[in-house]
């Protein structure tokens, strides 16, 4: 069988990385192969995400650059999936003359199947039929790519309906898979040389409750006791569905990291009413405050929308209130923007753009200072970092966190990105230290890395430091 390449553009979240990875993986039988150039490609897709506007444009800004690549190379497919083909099916082919395949998000196992077909019928397709349950794609799961930290899908879709999100329209209702073949594929992956796993879904607290599965708590508990794996992630998480038991998984499995992304949106009860996020302000700082009752040294980091139709200064000050009170260690805070099919598009009060990009500034100023001062609170102390590899700032000599011509990289259990020096003379280098739990001792803060030196008692890397320290 002929190699054929594959590039995949992925846009948004950790879910569609997953995805992007899973299209890989479902073609390989097809002979298709990763490829990071665009003019080597063969098939060609965009998967895109729909939650802001702008990532909606930057999807069809992607596709406006490839009708010079696709009139060179005759046979080149070219397809978008995700969110966005979701919600616009058939009409981004109307839009895009030369885009062959519109995949939908309950479409990757079809993938295959449709590339086979354009490939001998030179046709256009749009699969963006949904389906009541979780698709298992077996055939993807023979497929690992032996990476340290690995994305593994739970669950998918959404049954909260917050007034500003489009996830319910277009990932659909609320699916969780069955815990053995979510353990079968951790299994595989960590044969194949993984270390860590975030586990994905839309509302991971949510897992397995339709179904009468195992709860979320117990499933991290069985993920827990997999051999080999050394630690353990997982997002997103809707407060109003996080338990006590969740709570502890914190404190009792020693794999689960120290870092929890609780997404808050806003410090206003009257506006999260109107988001329909059916919690409060009062809520929220509670479960905070008992998330670090059980683990004092927890990272937790959140996600903001700023300007939601309605919100008037007085709601503002409000997030920043909370704000100061959670002192998060890190904030993905985004401007308002209305969506199709979302209520909250057809809401009256939509706030000026030049107020929306101010209040943003604003939060984003007084934000920059927690996370400084987070992040400088770990020098001079020494952390467990699961090393990734070779840092990316190799390539920027001029970065200001590039302090070494031999550079790795690796993330702390809270989720901080240090990089640090392996050895002076090379020897103990990225061979002996990815894949590995390293400590090492922080040296210099930066706004968003740390940046150490392993320590001596580590050299050459002996055994696998893994966060059971922590729990000591
Ligand atoms: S919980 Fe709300 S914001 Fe999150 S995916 Fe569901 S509807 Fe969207």
């Amino acid at each position: 069988m002929n190699t054929k390449y594959i590039y995949v553009n992925t846009i948004g979240c950790q879910m569609n990385v997953y995805d992007s990875e899973q299209m890989i993986k479902v073609l390989k039988p097809l002979g298709y192969e990763r490829t990071l150039s665009l003019e080597t490609a063969d098939l060609i897709i965009v998967n895109t995400c729909s939650i802001r506007k702008k990532a909606e444009q930057k999807a069809f800004s992607f596709l406006g650059r490839l009708p010079d690549l696709k009139k060179k190379k005759a046979g080149l497919i070219i397809g978008i999936s995700g969110c966005v083909a979701q919600q616009e099916g058939k009409k981004i082919l109307d839009r895009f003359p030369y885009v062959d395949i519109i995949l939908g998000t309950h479409a990757i196992g079809r993938l295959p199947q449709l590339v086979n077909q354009i490939e001998k019928e030179r046709c256009r397709i749009v699969d963006i039929k949904m389906s009541e349950e979780m698709e298992e794609l077996e055939c993807a799961n023979r497929f690992h790519s032996g990476d340290v930290s690995s994305f593994v899908t739970i669950m998918q879709g959404c049954d909260n309906f917050c007034t500003y999100c489009v996830v319910p329209y277009v990932r659909g209702r609320e699916r969780s898979r069955a815990p053995e073949n979510i353990i079968q594929e951790i299994c595989g992956l960590v044969a194949s040389g993984t270390k860590e796993v975030t586990l994905l879904g839309q509302n991971v607290n949510s897992y397995g409750k339709k179904e009468g599965l195992c709860s979320f708590p117990e499933l991290l508990g069985r993920v827990n006791d997999i051999e080999g794996l050394l630690r353990i992630r997982f997002t997103t998480s809707h407060p109003k569905d996080l338990s006590d038991e969740l709570v502890y998984a914190f404190k009792d499995l020693e794999k689960v990291c120290g870092h929890f992304h609780l997404p808050v949106q806003c410090g206003s009860n009257r506006i999260l009413k109107k988001m329909n996020r059916k919690y409060t302000r009062e809520s929220y700082l509670e479960r905070v405050d008992k998330l670090r009752q059980v683990r004092p040294d927890i990272a937790i980091t959140s996600d903001m929308i700023v300007g939601f139709p309605g919100e008037t200064r007085a709601d503002f000050e409000e997030t920043l209130d909370l704000i100061k009170k959670v002192e998060f260690d890190g904030l993905f805070a985004f401007i308002y923007s209305e969506r199709p099919n979302a209520p909250a598009s057809a809401f009256p009060d939509q706030i000026d753009l030049k107020e929306k990009k101010e209040r943003l500034q604003k939060l984003l100023d007084l934000q920059e200072g927690f996370t400084k001062k987070k992040n400088e609170a770990l020098v001079g102390k020494s952390e467990f970092v699961l090393v990734e590899g070779l840092s990316k700032k190799q390539n920027e000599p001029g970065s200001e966190d590039r302090l070494h011509d031999f550079q790795l990289t690796g993330r702390t259990s809270g989720n901080k990105i240090v990089n640090f020096v392996g050895d002076d003379t090379g020897v103990c280098g990225n061979d002996v230290f990815t894949g590995r739990i390293v400590n090492v001792r922080i040296e210099k803060a930066f706004a968003h890395s740390l940046w150490g030196k392993a320590l001596k008692s580590d050299f050459p890397c002996h055994g696998l430091k893994g966060d059971a320290t922590y729990a000591a």
